[in-house]
């Protein structure tokens, strides 16, 4: 075991669970041995050799004042850093000792605006497991106890939630830089592998202690006094456990931010709407299904202009309410504030000045703010007559905004900026240390010591002169260095003119130094003043700090109302661009869209209003039209609409009455979700299992295809199934696309199911999407046109066109093309170019012989709708191939030795796909293959 330096290190990295330690040795952060190589790996830092008792260690180090951006880039790396100071013992020796465990979940100097959360999860020991693989049917196990605290801002909630979905749904929504779980979920590696997979998060396995009832519960007393489990409505154990284990972590890794955590927001399920992390993503609320930020709809109806402001609204979008009483207010403010146009205007040129107040708070708690933020502090604190004047005079004088203002304490709030006026430089350096950092007048003391300091200065300041003039010499300069303390420098021309008294410390090349007693006197006085005035100065400074971080709950205060004001006078800004209108929030079970338009499309196109109806007596409704014609953007912006409407915004619509839904569930066609790479039969049913658990009948639920992951007749019955289940069971508010057009006949048997279709206009064979949305079914899906739209060749375009014509009319192709010609394989008794009549089965995917359709074959599609379509029973009908499949081939290879090998051969693997066999998502994919390989 090495000693000396780099022995202490060793020993101090054994007490820390830490992933990296820097120690500090004189004025340098040191890391060693395998943190060194680390850190030199992650950050290209250079690496040099320490030698200890015969044994040599790799060594990096950074300036002590260089610290925290190498620190804050391995936290973002996701590792914990331990930090250790140097002190001084009574002995007089340094020691060491770990002042400050920096980790993903409690860095305090974070590079962006959003809120950063730390987590803890708890449930209760020998509760079921969540098993939890992505979607799990079921997510059962729990109930959990959630807790996240933002450190960076003193924003701390707390809840209980029924399983393991809800949890998830809960952390994806706030999406945790670091996640504390619980002893019981430690263990539970389906949760854990599952909260991996939604989140980027670090997990942190802390001290199973911490989560325990009594300790916990403890913490959280400590932090709110004795009433606070019960006054907050933090009801249950596992919510307090989980807020305990934060409060005890953070308290632990000496962020210092405790004082900061003022309150703790207990939220309950019944103002929670379920969303879960799969909706979340679908409806890209903060983040497409790409990744972006752009393009979503926080990146839509955001024109926050503070930081705090932008971090309200998204957690608003991201956690949309139920309680009208909050909702109502928002309502109220934002329509106060879109009606308001000057005043609006007025409110947001004010608010645009304002800084982070929530940070500052937490700042100044963590003694890390300076001069600098303390201005920042008030100069805030000094917008609010600014905003009050804005708002008194103004039609939002009655209105809600002005009562989201009134819950400051304005007098305290002045009486502060005052204090903090009267102490604070204007111009303070960066520097904490070293002076300048208050106002002349601000305390007597160190008014007397600055005045002292500056005679002293000004004494030496002239004396140069004083000396020239008194002794008749020339060239003489006073000056000060690190070795010489301060001299008086003399020309050699005269040096020998100096007079007595003048002790000659230096020659140089042209000059020599000199002291004097005076002198020497003079500069003990200038270094003792000048250090007194630093401490004094520093010590009225932290005293000052103190005193705001005292009133941390004031600046919160102020925060939260810049932040809500900013929020609203956003929505109503995008309200009153967009020409929204306000939803009439309805105790009934209905969604009444007039005009509605989808919020993010809306910007991008010329878009088609659509009206949307679900009531109790219409509460499924089975969307149905072409591809690309629209159902996707018309379920999404109902959705959003709904969501829009419970996070306490106007919609984009003409009028709107919303009832309120406990929860909103989407689950979106395999299709698009091939584009983000994770497209299996498996997740799409695991979705769809989560939803027919999850839903009530006062849900909103958006199913975009089902069963297309899969083989024809395994799609159409579980599509069926579902919806009978959805509409006798759940009676959630439904909207349903689907290209089974068989399921709509389902609104002829089932009462609250209706028919919508999205309408196209068919002239002259040109297909025209008209994007409105009409009551009915319809039974056409106009794929070719979409294969034209696509690129498809013309040729292929027009054939298939002819091919779809027959098989609607007589559900008979004829397979043109003559016989091979003489290879002796032809399998053909007909001429090249004759015409075969063949029949093709839609259900066996497979041709039959004869001029007339078989008479097996008809059966098989009379028994269908119109279409030829798999019998009702869900069977399939008896294939009725045979050898006229033969003579169909052997014409059509005829036709394929005509073309070139590419095409021959995309055409081969074409007539070879078993097309009621092969599932939606490959074809696709396929499809998509041999046109590349075409063009
Ligand atoms: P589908 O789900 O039927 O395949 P989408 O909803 O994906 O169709 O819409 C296809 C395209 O049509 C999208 O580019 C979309 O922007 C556009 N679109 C959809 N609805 C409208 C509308 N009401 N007005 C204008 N454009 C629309």
């Amino acid at each position: 075991m090495p000693t000396g330096i780099v022995g202490e290190f060793l020993d101090l990295k054994a007490e820390t669970d830490a992933d990296v330690l820097a120690m500090q040795c004189g004025d340098f952060y040191e890391f060693f041995a395998d943190d060194a190589e680390l850190v030199a790996d992650e950050l290209d830092l250079s690496i040099s050799q320490k030698s200890s008792h015969g044994s040599s260690y790799p060594m990096a180090g950074v300036p002590l004042s260089e610290l925290t951006p190498y620190v804050n880039a391995l936290v973002e790396r996701g590792y914990r850093v331990a930090v250790a100071d140097q002190y001084e013992t009574d002995s007089g020796d340094h020691a060491r000792e770990i002042v400050r465990v920096v980790t993903p979940g409690t860095v305090l100097e974070t590079s962006d605006d959003d809120a950063r959360y730390l987590a803890a999860v708890v449930r209760e020991e020998g509760a079921r497991s969540a098993a939890g693989g992505a979607g799990d049917a079921a997510d059962a196990g729990g109930p959990y106890g959630v807790a996240f605290a933002d450190v960076t801002t003193g924003r701390f909630l707390a809840t209980t939630v029924d399983d393991g979905g809800d949890l998830r749904a809960e952390l994806y929504r706030f999406d945790p830089a670091e996640v504390l779980p619980g002893p019981a979920v430690r263990n539970d590696d389906g949760l854990l592998g599952a909260v991996r997979e939604d989140l980027s998060g670090r997990v942190t396995a802390f001290d199973p202690e911490a989560f325990a009832p009594g300790r916990a519960e403890h913490a959280v007393r400590e932090q709110f006094g004795r009433e606070t489990t019960d006054s907050v409505g933090l009801d249950s154990e596992l919510a307090v456990r989980a807020a305990g284990a934060v409060l005890s972590y953070v308290e632990e890794t000496g962020a210092g931010v405790l004082a900061s955590m003022t309150r703790l927001t207990a939220y309950g399920a019944d103002d929670r709407v379920d969303v879960d992390a799969t909706t979340q993503r679908n409806l890209e609320i903060t983040e497409t299904m790409r990744g972006d930020a752009d393009g979503t709809l926080f990146d839509t109806v955001d024109h926050t202009v503070t930081a705090a402001g932008g971090r309200l609204l998204r957690e608003w979008l991201t956690r949309p309410r139920r309680d009208r009483g909050t909702l109502a207010d928002r309502l109220d403010a934002v329509e106060a504030l879109s009606s308001a146009a000057l005043a609006r205007d007025r409110v947001r040129e004010v608010l645009d000045d304002a800084y982070d107040l929530e940070r500052l708070a937490s700042r100044t708690t963590s003694g890390s703010a300076g001069a600098r933020e303390l201005l920042s502090v008030r100069d805030t604190l000094a917008l609010l007559p600014a905003l009050a004047d804005a708002i008194e005079g103004s039609p939002l004088a009655d209105s809600p905004a002005a009562a989201v203002f009134d819950r400051v304490d304005r007098e305290r709030a002045a009486a502060l900026r005052a204090e903090l006026d009267e102490a604070l430089a204007e111009d303070p350096p960066k520097a904490k240390t070293g002076g300048g950092l208050l106002k002349r007048g601000y305390d007597d003391e160190l008014d007397e010591l600055i005045e002292r300091h500056e005679s002293v200065k000004s004494w030496l300041d002239g004396l140069a002169e004083r000396e020239k003039r008194r002794h008749g010499l020339s060239h003489v300069t006073v000056d000060r260095n690190k070795t010489d303390g301060y001299y008086i420098q003399v020309g050699k021309s005269v040096a020998d003119q100096v007079p007595e008294g003048y002790r000659e410390i230096k020659t140089l090349k042209n000059s020599k130094r000199f002291v004097t007693d005076e002198l020497s006197e003079k500069e003990r006085e200038v270094l003792r003043l000048e250090e007194a005035r630093g401490e004094l100065e520093y010590e009225l400074f932290e005293a000052l700090r103190e005193r705001v971080a005292e009133r941390a709950e004031l600046l919160q205060d102020a925060g939260r109302a810049v932040a809500e004001l900013d929020a609203l006078a956003s929505l109503a800004t995008h309200a009153a661009r967009r020409d929204w209108t306000r939803p009439e929030l309805t105790e009934e079970r209905r969604l009444d869209v007039e005009a509605g338009r989808h919020p993010v499309v809306e910007g991008t196109t010329d878009f088609v209003p659509n009206d949307l109806r679900l009531d109790p007596d219409r509460e499924f409704l089975i969307v149905t039209g072409p591809n690309m014609s629209g159902k996707s953007t018309y379920m999404r912006q109902a959705a959003l609409i709904q969501l829009l409407a419970q996070a306490g915004s106007f919609v984009p619509a003409r009028a709107a009455e919303v009832g309120l839904v406990d929860g909103i569930y989407t689950r979106v066609g395999a299709l698009d979700e091939l584009a983000q790479g994770r497209s299996t039969f498996m997740v799409e049913m695991q979705e769809l299992s989560n939803i027919l658990h999850s839903a009530t009948e006062d849900s909103l639920v958006i199913l975009d295809e089902v069963g297309r992951g899969t083989a024809t007749y395994d799609g159409i019955s579980i599509a069926w199934a579902a919806t009978e289940y959805l509409h006798n069971e759940v009676r959630a508010r439904t909207l349903f696309a689907t290209h089974y057009h068989e399921l709509t006949t389902l609104a002829d048997h089932l009462p609250r199911v209706a028919n919508v279709h999205v309408a196209v206009d068919e002239r002259d064979g040109e297909v025209t999407f008209l994007r409105t949305v009409r009551d009915g079914p319809t039974n056409r899906s106009y794929g070719v046109h979409v294969a034209d739209l696509a690129g498809v060749p013309d040729p292929v375009v027009s054939r298939a066109d002819e091919v779809l014509d027959r098989l609607r009319e007589e559900k008979a192709i004829e397979a043109r093309g003559g016989s091979r010609g003489g290879d002796g394989t032809s399998a053909s008794d007909g001429p090249p170019g004759d015409t075969q009549q063949v029949v093709f089965d839609l259900s066996s995917g497979s041709f039959s012989e004869g001029e007339e359709p078989s008479s097996d074959a008809a059966e098989a599609t009379d028994a269908g709708s119109s279409d030829p379509r798999p019998n009702r029973d869900g069977t399939a009908p008896e294939s009725s191939s045979g050898g006229a499949g033969a003579v169909a081939e052997a014409a059509a290879a005829a036709e394929r030795d005509r073309l070139d090998p590419e095409t021959r051969a995309v055409i081969e693997e074409l007539s070879d796909v078993d097309v009621a066999e092969t599932a939606p998502v490959e074809l696709l994919s396929r499809v998509q293959e041999w046109q590349e390989r075409l063009e």
